[in-house]
């Protein structure tokens, strides 16, 4: 086309990109060192199946889809833009393996994907200015971005009409099938207007293409670029575990401005699309609480995007190693507070951890780290705990439980039942972590009775620890209070290793999610920890535990958080209640990856809920519309949150709310 002027464009696009992405990095680098990135295979399947996959993208039906259409015309149609850019310097040039029968192939892919895009861009527009679901934002951006990228696939269309007619005998006449069906739109006898049409497509495609990549960087659309290294560098660990603060050596924990954040959550400032999926079905926001996750991540950005020419600053000095000169431009900056002006903090507060966000997020964004790290500023730092969580941590200090209960009852729940301890035993198959509820909450004791002579009548070798567990340490830890957590979970990793214990049994999704991935952390190795839903289907399914008829019950199952969406045990408590004859599990509509919170994870069971509706309400009248006379769980913390809202509800007469280990003892033969 003319050399020249390619050069001359593609000199000024790429130096005032480089430009920005080079700020960008800096800015990054002003953030905290974050997790080790080891374990490369895994992190490239991540990047194949989550990244060019579109895994969770294609989970969901409609705008899933529509993002996958425009996501894989982007990959096929970047190939045709190399082409493009490079016939600016000779006009037949052709990448490597596209100047032959398999370059014509490629010609009817890219014209079947430029319009698969087309379509998928009228129903973006019409999605966002006419059908508006609640979790997109209506913003100029979102319509502009869409019309910039469908006129990139109209202009390369017409390019290749303009020349087509020009050229009948093009080889790609007819296997650019779009381009050649828009032949029409030129006259054959009026070379000179065609050739100028050609020259202006051809142009206005190569500017509107490099334009677009120097407006990535301003805006939502930066994901674009962030996205597929964002899958890459994700967290590896299980979404339910929350990383080690080490105290050694440092004068502050969590996050308390900007700058403490790892790198790793500014790249998810980069990489938020504004979707909105997060927000979908947030307990918290559907309720009425100050907390949207989208909200924590985009208020975050618009605050970095503020503060850029500072933090471009800080990253520098500290890549060169100057982190008292860093340390100082820091305090020295005035800025909004990130707690309290940038987040409201109620809204740090109202996170139940209940991972949705999480696993909905498609460019892997990590809200729950994000949101622990400003409690744990706030609790370590300034010293700044609820008014009703106080007493929980005075119990967990004290008594090494959020009941406050002296620990000596901690063997109370026993009673007169013939439960091994494991002092007296040496050894056994399972230890059973009784956790607090099941020791000192009166409901969950019925459901630690009724688990312990489960397993007497099954055989299973067990004991417990009684008075020599401790808490697991879910609920400090998800308050914020790291140090707290950090000395609870070494003894009881002592008390494991003292009696050798190699499987641990539980029937409370916290301490399962704690004892399995975050005690590793800690020294523990080597232990397979074991809800109590897994064993149960598994003795019902070895005969160990014989079920009698009749039952004719309708029962509905609530999805702990902890088991479902952060450890993917959705199967296990439905393979227990649909092994009860006459016993039928009528699902609520949103279950398994997409069920609801009980409102009571991330320390919440210990806080008063005082903005909005409730929680655990919202949730028990989607069970009652079951018309379930049962809802059934296997999660201590549920099932308090469940009972609790039957009662506020006044739905006695009609619902109850049991364990599942409770339906199977009440229906042994
Ligand atoms: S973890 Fe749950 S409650 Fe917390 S922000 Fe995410 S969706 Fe909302
Ligand atoms: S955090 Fe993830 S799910 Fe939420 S709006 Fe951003 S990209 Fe969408």
């Amino acid at each position: 086309m003319n050399a020249i002027a390619m050069s001359v464009l593609l000199l000024c696009a790429l130096s005032l990109f480089a430009g920005t992405m080079a700020d960008r990095w800096w800015l990054l680098r002003a953030g905290a060192p974050g997790e080790p990135l080891g374990n490369v295979r895994e992190r490239l399947r991540s990047l194949l199946v989550l990244g060019f996959g579109q895994q969770r993208l294609l989970l969901e039906k409609g705008a899933g889809w529509m993002h996958v259409a425009i996501f894989a015309g982007f990959i096929v149609i970047f190939t045709r833009t190399c082409t493009l850019i490079g016939r600016g310097f000779d006009a037949d040039f052709h990448l490597p393996l596209l100047g032959g029968d398999l370059g014509l192939v490629y010609a009817a892919v890219k014209d079947t994907f430029a319009a698969l895009v087309v379509v998928a861009i009228v129903w973006g527009i019409w999605r966002r200015l006419v059908t508006r679901p609640r979790r997109l934002h209506l913003n100029a951006e979102g319509v502009l971005i869409l019309v910039w990228i469908g006129s990139l696939m109209v202009t390369d269309i017409l390019a290749d009409a303009a020349l087509f007619t020009l050229e009948p005998g093009h080889p790609e006449r007819g296997w650019a099938w779009l381009s050649t069906a828009s032949m029409g739109l030129f006259d054959p006898g009026r070379p000179v207007a065609t050739a100028t049409w050609l020259h202006v497509h051809y142009w206005a495609h190569v500017v509107l293409l490099l334009a677009f990549l120097n407006f990535l960087p301003f805006g939502k659309h930066f994901h674009v670029l962030t996205a597929l290294p964002a899958v890459y560098l994700r967290r590896l660990t299980p979404s339910g575990a929350l990383e080690k603060l080490e105290f050694e050596g440092r004068e502050t924990f969590g996050v308390g401005r900007l700058e403490d954040f790892s790198w790793r959550r500014i790249l998810d400032m980069y990489t938020c699309t504004e979707c909105g999926r997060c927000n979908d079905m947030c307990p918290a926001d559907l309720t009425g609480k100050p907390l949207h996750p989208r909200e924590i991540i985009t208020n975050e950005r618009d605050q970095a995007w503020d503060l850029a020419d500072h933090l471009v600053n800080v990253g520098k000095l500290k890549a060169q190693g100057r982190s008292a000169e860093a340390a100082a431009a820091i305090a020295a900056k005035e800025r909004p507070a990130l707690i309290g002006e940038v987040n409201d903090e109620e809204a740090i507060w109202a996170c139940t951890t209940c991972g949705w966000c999480v696993s909905s997020c498609p460019v892997m964004i990590d809200h729950i780290p994000n949101i622990i790290d400003q409690r744990r500023h706030l609790v370590m730092m300034e010293a700044k705990v609820p008014a009703a969580l106080q007493n929980a941590l005075r119990g967990l200090e004290n008594n090494s439980n959020p009941w406050n209960a002296p620990s000596a009852a901690r063997e109370d729940w026993i009673g007169d039942l013939p439960v091994p301890r494991m002092r007296d035993k040496g050894s056994a198959a399972y230890l059973l972590f009784v956790g607090c509820a099941g020791s000192f909450d009166s409901r969950n004791v019925d459901v630690m009775r009724a688990l312990v002579q489960l397993l007497g009548k099954a055989g299973v070798d067990y004991a417990v620890l009684g008075r020599e567990e401790g808490c697991c340490g879910d609920p400090a830890r998800r308050v914020g209070h790291e140090y707290l957590f950090q000395m609870q979970a070494p003894l009881n990793i002592e008390t494991f290793k003292r009696y050798d214990v190699r499987k641990v049994l539980t029937a409370c999704p916290h301490c399962f999610n704690t004892i399995a991935n975050e005690y590793p952390d800690f020294g523990l190795e080597g232990v397979e920890v074991i809800h109590h839903s897994e064993l149960l289907a598994d003795l019902v399914r070895e005969g160990r535990l014989t079920l009698k008829p009749g039952a004719d019950l309708k029962v509905t199952y609530h999805d702990s958080c902890y088991l479902g969406r952060h450890n993917e045990v959705y199967e296990a408590p439905r393979d227990v209640l649909g092994a009860v004859p006459g016993l039928t599990v009528a699902e609520m509509p949103r279950n398994r990856r997409e069920g609801f919170c009980c409102g009571a994870g991330g320390g919440r069971m210990f806080m008063e809920e005082h903005l909005g509706t409730r929680i655990n309400h919202n949730r028990i009248a989607e069970a009652a519309a079951t018309g379930a006379s049962e809802v059934c769980t296997a999660c201590p913390f549920c099932l308090t949150m469940l009972g609790d809202a039957i009662k506020e509800t006044d739905r006695g007469e009609q619902l109850r709310a049991r364990d599942i280990a409770e339906v199977l003892l009440d229906n042994l033969a």
